[in-house]
């Protein structure tokens, strides 16, 4: 048989925003099919309209492309497969539902919402909590395979409401090889008859799911661990179907962890613990709840991305910082572990550290440029990047030292209380003298004059640098302040000095006179 095209969907329920670990699904599938030259397609599942929440579909459609994970077919991107929501299919479910009650593999059930959960209660009394409709279970209730045939027939007639349940056998064993955890096998015993067809005509999400995946023509169906449960009843729909030869391959994703390890990463962990678990920001449309993002907290997304495909994922080296080219050439499903992974938020941060290293200055000044209220050129904001970018983590990062545009009213006040001294002035003033002589106003030639100048004064770095950086940045640190002189430029810098030295000086002469 020749090898399957590697066809992958991701398949989201539009139910809310999509949180981290339902991204990471979607760039996993995303990853293993351009690394396969294959599919990469997105299907709206949207078949229980009871819990569809207005802007979802939007949300995720916004998020696949803020991380670059462009779909090659999906309710935007129509191809023969479609239509690719699930609604738009209900037409298609029924013809399976009753193949499967013609081959005796599901059954028709009447029992009421009310009946059922009269049961469950009945069962709990008797100390039975976890009541399941089953091999056991099912003959006492109002089903196709309990009543008779002339009263299902009525029933039917009578136009009352049913569900389509599956007949699931009794203790047969269920085995499937989960591309991740290996050999998997379920008992029927411990699995009970699933509704797959409900009573307003919708499919359940067993069924779509599986009729899709087959009418799709589906490879590999990769998503999180919390399906595993289900793949057994999506395995035995394959054979009842007789689609056995047609069953994708399945991989389960581990769990995405909080930090501290205890537990699954919740869409409430986030802003509880001060980082976002959302891509997009997300504003609930019924209570107005603002989720936040991690595009509006200024990450990169090819740094999320980055950081996603570590959680669960490693490529067994030491690389880390990895463009999203290079994930789809190292990645392999080989490499996905079993075991959760914690999130990091720290190491969230490292990563758009890394990849703003990775950006040129000019890049960089164009997002600068978007961000900044002072009306300066991208030449100049490039230089500014130069300066800035090792000590950034984000972009605004870049643009936050407000001396690059403008003078300071504020200071380091202890740099100032330990480094302005009785000679400062004196020094500061001969100093900016000599400056104010350089014809070429570079780092190189500010830095030499200042080396030349402690020299011949025989004074230490320590007793001038500081007042200077003080006078120019009213910082007590930063980048080279040779640098950030040459930027600024002479007239600028003169004019800072004439500014702020008679402050400082003021500032110390007021301040002995209270010591005094
Ligand atoms: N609709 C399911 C979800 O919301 C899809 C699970 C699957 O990929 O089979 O995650």
């Amino acid at each position: 048989m020749s090898e399957r095209k590697v066809r992958v969907r991701f398949a989201p329920s539009p139910t809310g925003p999509l949180h981290m670990g339902g991204i990471r699904t979607a760039l996993y599938n995303y990853l293993f099919a351009k690394k396969n030259k294959g599919d990469f397609i997105l299907r709206i599942e949207d078949t229980d309209q009871a819990r569809y929440v207005n802007g979802a579909e939007k949300y995720i459609v916004e998020s696949l492309e803020w991380c670059g994970l462009k779909i090659d077919e999906g309710p935007s991107k129509k191809n023969d497969f479609g239509p690719y929501r699930q609604s738009e299919r209900k037409h298609l479910y029924r013809e399976y539902a009753d193949k499967l009650v013609a081959s005796e593999n599901a059954y028709y059930a009447f029992d009421t919402p009310e009946e059922l959960e009269e049961m469950r209660n009945l069962a709990k009394k008797a100390k039975m909590p976890n009541w399941q409709y089953n091999a056991i279970s099912r003959n006492s209730m109002k089903n196709s395979l309990s009543l008779s045939k002339e009263e299902v027939d009525k029933r039917i007639s009578q136009n009352q409401s049913y569900t389509i349940r599956i007949k699931m056998p009794r203790n047969v064993d269920v085995r499937f090889y989960d591309e991740i955890r290996g050999w998997v096998i379920v008992n029927t015993n411990n699995m009970d008859d699933k509704v797959i067809y409900k009573g307003d005509g919708m499919p359940t999400y067993h069924l779509a799911n599986v009729v899709d995946d087959y009418l799709m023509k589906i490879s590999h169906v990769i998503r999180g661990e919390e399906w595993l449960p289900s793949a057994p009843l999506h395995v035995l729909l394959y054979k009842f179907l007789n689609w056995e030869e047609f069953m994708p391959k399945f991989a389960h994703l581990p769990l995405i962890l909080k930090p501290d390890g205890n537990g699954k990463l919740s869409k409430r962990d986030g802003d509880r613990l001060g980082f976002p678990v959302f891509p997009l920001e997300w504003i609930d449309p019924k209570t107005n709840d603002v989720s936040s993002g991690y595009r509006e907290k200024d990450y990169f997304p090819e740094a999320f991305v980055n950081m996603l495909a570590f959680l669960g994922w490693n490529p067994g080296n030491e690389k880390e910082v990895y463009s999203i080219e290079e994930l789809i050439s190292d990645f392999s499903l080989e490499r996905v572990g079993k075991s959760g992974a914690k999130f990091d938020p720290e190491k969230a941060k490292w990563f758009n550290q890394q990849h703003l290293r990775l950006k040129s200055n000019s890049e960089l000044a164009i997002l600068m440029k978007q961000n900044c209220s002072y009306d300066v050129s991208e030449v100049y904001l490039e230089k500014v990047a130069e300066l800035m970018k090792e000590r950034a983590t984000f972009q605004s990062d870049l643009i936050s030292e407000k001396y690059f545009f403008d003078s300071v009213e504020d200071y380091d006040e202890k740099t100032f209380r330990k480094k302005w001294k009785s000679d400062s002035l004196s020094l500061v003033n001969e100093f900016f003298g000599i400056l104010n002589n350089i014809e070429n106003f570079s780092a190189t030639s500010i830095e030499s004059s200042f080396k030349k100048f402690i020299e011949e004064k025989e004074i230490g770095m320590g007793a001038i640098l500081p007042n200077l950086r003080l006078i120019l940045t009213g910082k007590g640190m930063g980048p080279s302040l040779f640098e950030i002189a040459a930027l600024l430029g002479k007239e600028e810098v003169m004019k800072r000095f004439n500014e702020k030295s008679t402050f400082f000086q003021n500032m110390f002469l007021k301040k002995q006179n209270e010591s005094r």
